[in-house]
């Protein structure tokens, strides 16, 4: 009997522990964290958002073209086991879970599953270039830059092509629609 409630105990506190890790908080916010989150997505026009109690975050999924191609397809009914990174009002999509499939989206350090360079039509950052400033971040007019794994990401949906983050980056990591 012992037994039975000393290993009661301690699964209620690994849960406890779960849910704490994986709590949104306002640090985690500002200083950007990977989490692990369960819930469904909601599509507000162009924008995916995780809902929570007191916040809408908005999701960095992936380009159209590869969300066809690995036949993704979203539904606001389903409730998904997301990874990602969560900074400010963005989480950077890692992998999206339903009942049957596992979507991976990007690597572990963030890298898409696609080739950027393919859709050329948006600003993009060159991983390998980027030193994790945060000049392009402070200077985006819209918020459309997150730091993941201390480099820059930019959200395409969010993006206006006004071309700041290029003209500040002192390392030349990011990329012009159409440049190489
Ligand atoms: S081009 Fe402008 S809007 Fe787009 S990410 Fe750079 S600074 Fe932000
Ligand atoms: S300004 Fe350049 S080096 Fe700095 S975070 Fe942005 S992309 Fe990276």
């Amino acid at each position: 009997m012992k037994r039975v409630l000393f290993l009661t105990v301690l699964s209620l506190l690994a849960l406890m522990s779960y849910a704490q890790d994986n709590k949104i908080t306002d640090e985690i916010l500002a200083n950007g964290r990977f989490l692990e989150l369960s819930s469904k997505l909601s599509k507000s026009e162009e924008n995916w958002l995780v809902e929570t109690d007191t916040l809408n975050i908005n999701v960095l999924l992936a380009p159209e073209s590869f969300l066809k191609k690995s036949k993704i397809v979203i539904n606001e009914k389903t409730e998904y086991a997301l990874t990602g990174y969560l900074y400010k009002d963005n989480f950077l999509l890692f992998t999206l879970k339903d009942g049957k499939n596992n979507f991976i989206l990007r690597d572990e350090n963030g890298n898409p599953q696609w080739d950027e360079t393919v859709n050329s039509a948006n600003y993009r950052v060159i991983p390998d270039k980027c030193i994790g400033c945060r000049i392009c971040i402070n200077k985006c007019p819209v918020n459309a830059i997150t730091l993941v794994n201390n480099k820059a990401v930019i959200d395409t949906e969010k993006c206006i092509k006004c071309g700041i983050c290029d003209s500040v980056c002192p390392v030349d990591a990011i990329k012009k629609p159409g440049e190489k």
